[in-house]
């Protein structure tokens, strides 16, 4: 290869990136608890709201999930589903399913009743792991009548706390209720747990085993379960401790991120098992309740979305907050403003690192430094052991225009294995080239000369609402369904503190009549919480394309020139 000729450069690097997968020996993510559990032993794996579970209790935990999932006739290859927010359950429930040798699935705690139906049906989910709150259980249990789930285990949150009750009503914003007794499918976690944990350990192969399933939309918003390894995983939480100056030191590290996302399943929970610190796991984030427990417990570590920093700005707590532990904010799941970053490190004397990633990479593939300076409005440099390139936005195997943005590709020890029973997605996701096998990110970005990375656009039809990812396309199939509907298109606003706001434009069928209001009252109901827009606006015509398709970037520059910015 002529190194005078960069695009012969571009190729040769495109066909062999350096060799990456010896870096990191194969290591399930049971080994890699268990290995922390043998060595810090008494020491807090989790503080619940002033309550420590060590580590010793969290294995003896999951070895009895494990034992009791084994005598109910689970195991290997079996998929179980996590319907819960941060709690204790969480950890011995995902370590317990890991022990038999079965797949965890996650859950977003906000799914509605068909989200999580569908979720539960395409993964094949036999049994459910949740909570009896009010948020949660009876989700759970129309899920239970009209699909193939067969078990549902719930946990009671009031046992694994100093029993305050009206904590449990803030936290959950509604009250624990009882399950239906006498249904042979419902198991208490308590009695799930009731046996001395000896089970048959199973035989896990990192490099091919699942490990997790996480939905996500991908890059066209139809959900699909992101299949990651128990390498995939131990070896994300291996590279993120990897640009750590302090690996050894154990971190208590603020929970809040809900652990059924890969950004903190990753950053919060395998990265502090690994350095063998302690979550502080608060289940709802509350910008008084986090505030409180960084002076209370003198945190290290608080990784977060953009809101979250911005939530905790605004709070008048702020100023009595006691910040001289903390040392590392971790930013992620959507852009970090220069000014809230500016602000933030202000007020607390702590570092914000925005990094970047996705569910398909199983969290992590980008960070800036730590303690070098990195660049503000990028999302940093790989990871070790990742490659990042840009290439061309309609052809994904030849480089960008001379100068342009590209589509960031990516390859690492850390890319998913496909989509669940989705094969025929992986020609979509991957891109082939030489010896490497590349996820295409859907997000467009520059890489500068220090190897750093800024997105400027995307390619994917998503918006990123306070962190959370909605597809404009799964609303615009909900409002189709209303027969005043002829057209309707949803497009993200910018929003100061969510990132984005969702609202929908529609055209009207002339024989139904239907005011905006009217469209949003039936709308919002029918959505998860980020998802709901501020407003239906009812339009004469949509822009169309040259071909008459709708055309969501017209709609948006019109919508823009209209809009004064945020
Ligand atoms: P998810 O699969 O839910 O983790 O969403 C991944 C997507 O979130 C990425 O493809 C990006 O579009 C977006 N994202 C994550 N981190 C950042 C960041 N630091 N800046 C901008 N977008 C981000």
């Amino acid at each position: 290869v002529s190194m005078s000729d960069p695009e012969a450069v571009w190729h040769e690097s495109y066909r062999h990136p350096t060799a990456w997968d010896s870096v990191y020996p194969p290591l399930s993510v049971v080994d890699m608890f268990d290995q922390s559990a043998a060595s810090a032993g008494k020491a807090p794996l989790i503080d619940f709201l002033g309550r420590h579970y060590s580590y010793a209790e969290t294995l003896d935990g999951a070895n009895r999930v494990a034992a009791g999932l084994q005598a109910l006739g689970y195991g290997p290859g079996d998929r179980i589903g996590l319907f819960l927010p941060n709690a204790p359950h969480y950890l011995a429930a995902y370590y317990g399913i890991l022990k038999l040798g079965a797949t965890v699935v996650n859950f977003s705690p906000l799914y509605t009743v068909a989200e999580l139906a569908h979720q539960v049906e395409d993964s094949g989910t036999r049994v459910l792991f949740t909570l009896s709150a009010s948020a949660l259980l009876p989700t759970a249990l129309k899920v239970l009548e009209t699909s193939q789930l067969e078990r549902l285990i719930v946990g009671s949150i009031a046992g694994a706390l100093p029993a305050s009750k009206s904590i449990l009503y803030r936290l959950f914003k509604r009250k624990e209720v009882t399950p239906r007794p006498n249904d042979p499918r419902i198991l208490s976690f308590s009695g799930l747990i009731a046996n001395d944990g000896k089970h048959a350990p199973a035989t896990i192969d990192p490099m091919t085993d699942v490990a997790l399933i996480q939905y996500t939309g991908g890059t066209t918003g139809t959900p699909k379960g992101a299949m990651l390894t128990h390498q995939n995983l131990s070896a994300n939480a291996r590279q993120v401790m990897g640009i750590d100056p302090h690996p050894n030191e154990p971190d208590r590290i603020l929970g809040v991120l809900p652990l059924f996302h890969v950004f903190a399943n990753t950053c919060v929970l395998n990265r502090t098992v690994l350095n063998r610190g302690c979550i502080v796991m608060l289940p709802r984030f509350e910008a008084g309740a986090v505030l409180g427990a960084i002076t209370r417990t003198k945190a290290t570590a608080l990784p977060g979305v953009p809101t979250m920093y911005q939530a905790l700005l605004d709070h008048p707590d702020i100023t009595k907050t006691d910040f001289s532990s903390l040392r590392v904010c971790i930013s992620g799941g959507a852009p970090l403003a220069a000014e809230l970053k500016a602000k933030f490190e202000a007020a607390t004397g702590a570092t914000v690192v925005e990094g970047y990633g996705l569910s398909e990479s199983s969290g992590v593939l980008s960070a800036n430094p730590y303690e070098r300076p990195g660049k503000t409005g990028s999302i940093g440099q790989p990871i070790p052991s990742t490659h990042l390139r840009l290439v061309d936005k309609a052809d994904p195997t030849q480089p960008p225009p001379p100068g342009e943005p590209g589509e960031i590709v990516a390859m690492g020890p850390q890319i998913m294995k496909g989509y669940w029973n989705r094969p025929d997605a992986d020609g979509e996701v991957f891109v082939t080239n030489g010896a490497g096998r590349w996820l295409r990110t859907g997000d467009v970005g520059t890489i500068d000369e220090d190897g750093f990375v800024r997105i400027v656009d995307r390619l994917k039809d998503m918006l990123s609402v306070s962190g959370f990812k909605v597809f404009p396309s799964q609303i615009e199939a909900i409002l189709h369904h209303h027969p005043a509907v002829k057209e309707a298109m949803v497009i993200g606003l910018p929003d100061p503190y969510r990132g984005e706001q969702p609202r929908a434009y529609v055209t009207l069928n002339e024989e139904v009549a239907a005011t905006g209001a009217e469209l949003r009252d039936w709308l919002n109901p029918q959505l998860g919480r980020h998802e709901r827009v501020d407003d239906v606006v009812i339009r004469l015509t949509m822009p169309k394309t040259m071909i008459g398709k709708l055309s969501r970037k017209d709609l948006i520059a019109e919508v823009m020139a209209e809009t004064p910015p945020a």
